[in-house]
């Protein structure tokens, strides 16, 4: 009787720690088997089955530099949980950053003043208006946040440092970031945003009006020479692994990891980093991302990957199309949206 009780105990308690042994086996193997499928070929497939949107959207040609791009390069990257950088495409294809230099500019100058500082006179809110309105200044004084054109010239514009130092700023941590210290500005589509940007030095001088912005017009030039960053897709993808990993790089090197930071700045890229269409792509997509004109977007897998995406044709919110199809192709294939993770 006690034999058999003894026996029966023995296999519960053996098959208990099997289950719980498997259960963990589980879930190892969904993490690693994630990333080895996450491989050059299924990237590949993506960009293939989705380099046709380009056709639908159109290269911005508002600054005209902007519109000499070539509608039909693309690329599409990723870095994966390990920091392995996977890519394909024209992954040497160099484009501007635009507003993606926003996300940097704001790490940069919260990183020098502290965030209450920086949104002293800036809200945290998303937008149903286009990355160039700046209806807030007239209505609260105060730009609605660092991601659209107004918030982002203040943001750097608290930047410490005379002429093109905060500009520097901002070039030195995109570098840092990507560990690839070739990465400069584009002179030309530089001084293409700098002759035609009369919207954004309307909203500079309105701030300078309100006290908001104390400095010159260098200041202003900072933020077009941010924009005029030139990066690749590949880069992209390194710097939404940053964020989305507590600013440590992709290579390790946690010198300025920092939790909050990476917190308000995925929180900004979701609310507002794809401008007036950011609540449905978070509705879509569902993980923070931050586009450029330029035809770039850069995506943060919290606690996860950086994805970073190449195609010039933009939508009429001025992001890109076959970027953004590319996105969400790979985020249902791989379960990564936040709000229903797999
Ligand atoms: N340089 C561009 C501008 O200020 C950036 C806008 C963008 O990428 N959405 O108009």
């Amino acid at each position: 009787m006690q034999k058999s009780l003894f026996i029966k105990l023995f296999v519960l308690f053996v098959s208990v720690n099997m289950s719980c042994f498997s259960l963990n086996a589980q879930k190892k193997s969904t993490a690693i088997s994630t990333d080895n499928k996450i491989t050059e070929k299924v990237l590949q497939e993506v960009l293939d089955q989705n380099k046709h949107f380009a056709s639908q959207g159109k290269v911005a040609d508002y600054i005209p530099e902007l519109g000499k791009m070539n509608a039909d390069a693309i690329a599409f990257s990723v870095v994966d949980t390990n920091g392995k950088v996977i890519s394909v495409g024209d992954t040497d294809k160099k484009f501007t950053m635009q507003s993606i230099s926003k996300i940097i500019a704001l790490m940069v100058a919260v990183q020098e003043n502290g965030e209450e500082a920086v949104f002293k006179n800036m809200g945290y809110f998303g937008s149903d208006k286009p990355f160039n309105h700046f209806g807030s200044l007239e209505i609260t004084g105060k730009p609605l946040n660092p991601m659209m054109n107004a918030g982002a010239i203040l943001t750097v514009s608290m930047i410490e440092g005379d002429g093109e130092t905060a500009f520097q700023k901002v070039l030195k941590m995109v570098r840092f970031i990507t560990k690839n210290n070739n990465i400069n500005y584009n002179e030309t589509v530089y001084l293409s945003e700098k002759e035609t940007g009369h919207r954004n030095r309307g909203m500079f001088y309105i701030m300078k009006n309100s006290g908001l912005i104390n400095g010159t017009e260098d200041q202003l030039d900072n933020y077009f020479k941010q924009c005029s960053i030139e990066v690749t897709a590949e880069d992209l993808a390194k710097i939404g692994y940053f964020f989305a990993n507590e600013c440590v790089r992709f290579d390790g090197d946690a010198i300025y990891k920092n939790t909050d930071l990476s917190k308000l700045i995925q929180s900004q890229m979701m609310v507002a980093g794809m401008y007036e269409f950011s609540g449905e792509y978070a509705r879509r997509i569902g993980l923070p991302s931050k586009s450029g004109v330029g035809g770039g977007i850069t995506v943060s897998v919290p606690g996860k990957m950086g994805i970073g995406v190449f195609s010039a044709p933009l939508d009429s919110h001025g992001n890109s199309v076959a970027g953004y199809q590319m996105i969400l192709n790979f985020s249902k294939r791989f379960g990564l949206n936040i709000f229903a993770p797999k």
